[in-house]
């Protein structure tokens, strides 16, 4: 945290200023947001399922006294609505995601989950919050605290945005950021702009940010290839899908050179599924996968050239091959005027040297409903034990915690970091509401 700069002292109202305020409640609020954050660490659940996550929320929401408190959107979505005491026509929503991942906890915290979701599609599996949307959760509740606390000084509304599935719900279900929208989550008040955040592994309370693609766009590819299933001593009497398998897998390696290498794709196969055995040659193979692409032109054409790869590779060995490409979601877009306008507020936050460009990468976020369609602004809160070497990368601080990607088990966010994430977002509402935050030109 910094000191306010220069301009935020000396409230023409006579009062606190506004932003003195705002850093007071939230400090007020810190250590029950991070009750809140490990209460969530604890009891994570998947995409679709956030069930306790939601219910907690809402009563937490109906506790400060909201004016609405929309619930049950696209699954179990909550929309809490604030409208200020005082006169003004912006609305702002207010982002975070509450969905956890498949992947067990080793995050090495006395609040590490054991949850386990028998039921769902596919598994069994290990539940946490790999992704840190724990943290986004239990920010934005403290937000909420802080802005109802000051609503008598709001000049218009702010709608504090609780979104299910935003890893991507079972593919036999619709979910996320898409299905709000088309829930009419937002259909009154309509938003003039949204902001969401994303823990990372970068040095602690760092706000990083890049004009254009912040991520890529994303969408999850299924390969089904089929052969004939036969005895396993007798492989000539049936088809076996699996060196057709080998081939795609390899061939996937030589799709970069078909794209640009000055804007960055990536296709990734993180399940295979088979329905053989080691004495049975099986009848087929699903992959299930992911394609990232910087730039979203490029989607199509790594689309159609990864179609005719499985195809015509699956050909090769007698098998076939169908592709499907399931839960698009655009690219998260930052534009220049938003950013120009977010850069004070920012800075004010953190401190100026703490505000750094960062590059953009090939993760996902489908905030990118939210924002491309209302404007907006992403950016990225530094969580972890990391520094910034000379060419401005994150370099783990020696005798810390070390750098750990998002979705690894052993992810880990500092409890110190939330309440920058409780500022950012009750600085980036009262400046987009009072008209500080908005761009010049249209965004
Ligand atoms: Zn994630
Ligand atoms: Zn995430």
């Amino acid at each position: 945290m910094s000191a306010a700069p220069a301009g935020t002292k000396g409230n023409p109202l006579g009062g606190e200023a506004i932003h003195d305020e705002l850093d007071r409640r939230a400090a007020e609020v810190a250590d029950q947001v991070v009750a809140w954050r490990r209460h969530l660490h604890r009891h994570p659940e998947l995409s679709n399922r956030e069930v306790n996550t939601a219910r907690l929320v809402a009563d937490r929401l109906r506790a400060l006294g909201l004016d609405e408190v929309r619930t049950g959107i696209a699954g179990h979505g909550v929309v809490g609505v604030l409208r200020g005491a005082r006169a003004g026509e912006r609305v702002v929503a207010l982002r975070a995601d509450m969905d956890a991942l498949p992947v067990r906890d080793l995050c090495g915290t006395e609040f590490a989950a054991e949850t386990v979701d028998s039921d769902y599609p596919g598994g069994p599996f290990p539940v946490s919050h790999a992704c840190g949307h724990d943290c986004h959760t239990a920010a934005l509740l403290g937000a909420a605290t802080v802005l109802a606390g000051a609503r008598d000084r709001l000049p218009g509304t702010v709608l504090f945005v609780f979104q299910p599935a935003e890893e991507g719900p079972p593919v036999t279900e619709q979910g996320g950021a898409r299905a709000m929208v088309e829930a009419g989550a937002f259909a009154g008040p309509v938003p003039t702009m949204a902001f969401g955040l994303h823990v990372t592994p970068h040095p602690k309370g760092y706000v990083g940010y890049r004009v254009g693609n912040q991520y890529g766009a994303s969408t999850l590819v299924r390969i089904v290839v089929t052969g004939e299933q036969t005895h396993g001593s007798t492989p000539w009497e049936g088809v076996d899908p699996m060196p057709a398998v080998g081939a795609v897998l390899t061939g996937i390696g030589q799709l970069y050179r078909q794209v640009s290498a000055f804007d960055p794709v990536t296709v990734s196969i993180g399940h295979v599924e088979d329905v053989g055995r080691f004495n049975i040659v099986g009848q087929t193979v699903t992959l299930w996968g992911t394609v990232r692409c910087a730039v979203e032109a490029d989607t199509a054409r790594v689309k159609d050239r990864l179609t005719t790869l499985a195809e015509h590779s699956a050909a090769a060995y007698g098998a076939t091959a169908t592709v499907e490409y399931l839960q698009s979601v655009p690219p998260v877009h930052n534009s220049g005027p938003w950013v120009e306008a977010g850069l004070p507020t920012f800075r004010r936050v953190v401190g100026e040297e703490r505000v750094v460009e960062t590059g953009g990468t090939l993760g996902y976020d489908d905030v990118s409903e939210f924002v491309s369609r209302f404007g907006g602004l992403y950016v990225m809160l530094g969580v972890q034990d990391a520094t910034l070497d000379a060419s401005g990368r994150p370099v783990p601080v020696p005798g810390g915690r070390g750098l750990v990607t998002n979705h690894n088990p052993h992810f880990y966010a500092d409890d110190d970091t939330l309440v920058t994430g409780v500022r950012l977002h009750a600085h980036v509402a009262y400046d987009h509401l009072a008209g500080t935050l908005v761009p010049r030109a249209a965004g």
